[in-house]
């Protein structure tokens, strides 16, 4: 039940790409509020992990439960309205609409009724609008982007980028926001600031799963480490724990 059950509970996943065991026999358990971060070397199967959570791919065995609901194998958009959001590891906005638009892209009904239509709209749209408009406003807020909000979102640097993708994420009323390598590509400050950023997701209540290789980050922000290799679950534990774990170094070292 909801009650006693933590937010995610993932049992015994695979994937299989033909003969390839890309993801096997994972299980990964999250709670509410908690930052769970996921490493290993590049083809460990951590981006798989992120797709067979978020319904891009339909697991080959086990079960993934959210809120103590059944959501295996769901299809990525009611997976996401089951409050599970996330972000690529290249961002995926809309480069020539202004970052608040990027936003209110991430609102579950705005897809159908395009901004130029809004005149046609009857007055319980204009109040819904306004609500939604307030509300990306309050998320850019919260992500640090207020002062862009009218830029064209191909204008903000890399690291705005990645906010405003975590923004657009929030619009969706997630739970958890699952995060593929949201430090890749930045700048030392960049990476401090986005850092700080997912930490007062946390304070806010929601739950990341943040899949990266930037281990001063995981070391700041992360409640407990999964590390994977080769598809499978090679360590887990705190931050300490795992980082400092002989088989977790020595599966880095090898590639
Ligand atoms: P990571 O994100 O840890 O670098 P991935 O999950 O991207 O690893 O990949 C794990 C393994 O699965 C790799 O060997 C990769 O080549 C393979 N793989 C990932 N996606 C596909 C796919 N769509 N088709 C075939 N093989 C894939
Ligand atoms: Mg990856």
């Amino acid at each position: 039940g909801r009650a006693g059950e933590p937010l995610l509970v993932m049992r015994g996943v695979g994937k299989n790409f033909g003969g390839l065991k890309a993801v096997a026999d994972m299980d990964l358990t999250v709670g509410r509020g908690q930052i769970h971060a996921v490493i290993g070397p590049n083809g460990a199967g951590k981006s798989t992990l992120a797709n067979l959570l978020t319904g891009v791919y339909k697991p080959s065995s086990g079960s993934v439960r959210f809120e103590g609901r059944e959501i295996t194998g769901l299809a990525p958009h009611k997976v996401a309205r089951a409050g599970v959001a996330r972000t690529f590891q290249t961002p995926q906005l809309f480069h020539d609409a202004t970052v608040l638009d990027n936003v209110l892209a991430g609102f579950p009904d705005t897809g159908r009724t395009p901004l130029w239509a809004a005149a046609l709209k009857p007055p319980s749209r204009y109040r819904r609008d306004a609500e939604m408009r307030a509300e990306a406003e309050r998320l850019l807020n919260l992500v640090g982007l207020t002062e862009f909000t009218r830029l064209r979102a191909g204008e903000l640097p890399y690291g705005k980028q990645r906010a405003l993708e975590i923004a657009r994420a929030l619009a969706s009323q997630p739970e958890l926001i699952v995060l593929d390598e949201p430090a890749a590509g930045l700048l030392a400050t960049e990476t401090a600031g986005l850092g700080d950023l997912l930490l007062s997701l946390r304070a806010h209540g929601y739950a990341l799963i943040v899949v990266e290789h930037h281990m001063d980050l995981v070391a700041r922000i992360a409640d407990q480490v999964t590390c994977m290799d080769q598809g499978r679950l090679l360590s887990r534990g705190t931050p300490q724990q795992v980082l400092s774990d002989e088989g977790v170094v020595s599966a880095y070292l090898g590639k």
